[in-house]
């Protein structure tokens, strides 16, 4: 994937400082799409329909407060890099400027490449992390309060039926066909619980530093399939496998992955015998993409994209049992890689799903 190219604005009512900014910025080799607006008015008109990494706002503009202007862009975008500009340099104004959440201060009279480099460079780093770290808590308060969900449901069920044993140990004679019955659903609750846990620990797992190293995907295919055996068994299923590369990647992980998307390919057939194919393909740029193909289900097209969501389902307990953390944690793991996946599948056809290992340590693969 390209990396995007990153944008600046830059907010002055005079067009020749704007191109002296501007200038200045191409002579330091820093490379930005720049932009230019000549009001906060016309700032906000253009981040309606782009995305800037880094505002450059002057301090003196007729009729407005430059300090009011840091606030109105950071209104639009909170994680906009803002940097303000004035004629000379003045600390009370660049003192003020950071008060109202601008991230530097270049005085225009004193500008070189250097320094407008350094400046824009340090304050787009800064709002970038920042960007990062506020998405990162959503996602974690959002994961938390769904995992509490999830949790509480087997939670209720275990209380629910304990206490109805507790009513039937009551009653005589006892019922122990109904006691029997009652005792069968508390370790069903516990034993979704076990597995959610399970699951949560894989995922957590996940965000470990890969530690790299050189694995022939075939011999690690055939510990997920030792793994597997007994749902293997159960399924009736095959695994088909067989010249796959060596590559490098964390054999934990990797395994964790395998084993998640080989365990789906399984579970989600029904009426006949799941047969899992993994093959390797190397696309026009080099890169290793693994094939895990199943003949099962398969899955609407709407939800190519969420199900690698946590907790996404797209089937109750009732039909298949799960926890909907084994694709995000696949995600995870691929994207610990620097890799990618995704899928393609048609409904009742069966699903592929697709990773792709950018670090191919040797071994020819099969050209497409
Ligand atoms: P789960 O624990 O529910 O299996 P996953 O995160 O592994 O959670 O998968 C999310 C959802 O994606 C599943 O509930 C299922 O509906 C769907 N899914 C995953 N793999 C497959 C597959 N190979 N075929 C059909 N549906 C699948």
């Amino acid at each position: 994937m390209k990396p995007r190219r990153r944008k600046l604005l830059v907010v002055d009512d005079d067009e020749g400082d704007r191109i002296q900014i501007i200038r200045c910025l191409e002579e330091s080799s820093v490379t930005f799409d720049c932009y230019e607006a000549s009001s906060v008015h016309s700032a906000l008109d253009q981040m309606r329909t782009n995305h800037f990494d880094c505002a450059v706002i002057d301090y003196h503009m007729p009729g407005q407060n430059g300090l009011d202007g840091v606030k109105t862009l950071l209104r639009a975008d909170p994680f906009l890099a803002v940097i303000m500009s004035t004629g000379q340099g003045d600390e009370h104004i660049a003192s003020a400027a950071i008060k109202v959440g601008a991230r530097d201060y270049i005085a225009k009279a004193k500008l070189s490449p250097v320094d407008l480099r350094d400046a824009i460079e340090g304050a787009v780093q800064q709002a970038e992390i920042e960007r990062v770290l506020a998405e990162q808590q959503r996602a974690l308060a959002v994961f938390a309060r769904v995992l509490v969900h999830d949790m509480k449901a087997p939670t209720q069920s275990i209380l629910g039926f304990a206490k109805l044993v507790d009513l039937f140990l009551d009653k005589d004679p006892i019922d122990r066909k109904k006691l029997k019955g009652q005792a069968q659903r508390i370790a069903e609750g516990a034993m979704r619980m076990d597995a959610l846990l399970d699951q949560l620990h894989a995922y957590t797992e996940a965000d470990a530093q890969p530690q790299f190293e050189t694995i022939s995907l075939d011999t690690l295919l055939r510990d997920v399939v030792a793994d597997l055996d007994a749902v293997i068994h159960k399924a009736e299923a095959s695994v088909i496998f067989g010249n796959l590369p060596v590559v490098c990647a964390d054999r934990a992980q990797l395994t964790q992955l395998l084993q998640n998307l080989v365990g789906n390919g399984i579970k989600y057939c029904k009426a006949r015998r799941p047969e899992v194919h993994v093959e390797a393909h190397r696309l026009a740029n080099g890169d290793c993409v693994i094939e895990v193909r199943d003949n099962g289900i398969g899955i609407d097209e709407k939800h190519f994209a969420d199900i690698f969501e946590p907790f996404k389902r797209l089937h109750s307990h009732g039909e298949f049992e799960g926890t909907g953390l084994g694709l995000t944690t696949c995600k995870k793991i691929v994207e610990r890689h620097n890799g990618q996946i995704w899928c393609k599948s048609r409904l009742g056809e069966g699903t592929s799903f697709f990773f792709s290992l950018p670090l191919v340590c040797g071994e020819e693969l099969p050209a497409e």
